[in-house]
């Protein structure tokens, strides 16, 4: 495989092969499974875009790009409801979420 960039930014002037992405995903996958980074649910040794999905961090509508360092394991529940939220925002909203679910006190 050839060298690619690190970080999450796009150069403007780059391109994957899909051999090049199927091994992007793939060291994700060993890095990150079983786990959700957002949820921590363990949903198994499932190699399947129907259970996790490779998440920008950086989403791709901001100049994300597919690599390691910009992509994390998430749960399809999780990657379908943080939609173009940044990973602030996502994050705020979760804990708004489970302040309103549980109220301190
Ligand atoms: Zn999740």
């Amino acid at each position: 495989m050839r060298k690619i960039a690190s970080g999450g930014l796009r150069p403007t002037s780059d391109f994957l092969y899909w051999s090049e992405r199927d091994a992007i995903r793939e060291e994700v996958f060993a890095r990150d499974l079983p786990f959700c980074v957002w949820c921590q649910n363990e949903l198994g040794d499932h190699r399947s875009n129907s259970y996790y999905s490779a998440d920008h961090v950086i989403p791709r509508s901001e100049g994300g790009w597919y690599h390691p360092d910009n992509l994390a394991l998430s749960c399809q529940p999780c990657n379908r409801e943080r939609g173009n939220r940044s990973i602030l925002q996502y994050m705020v909203f979760r804990a708004q979420r489970s302040y309103i679910a549980r109220p301190p006190g």
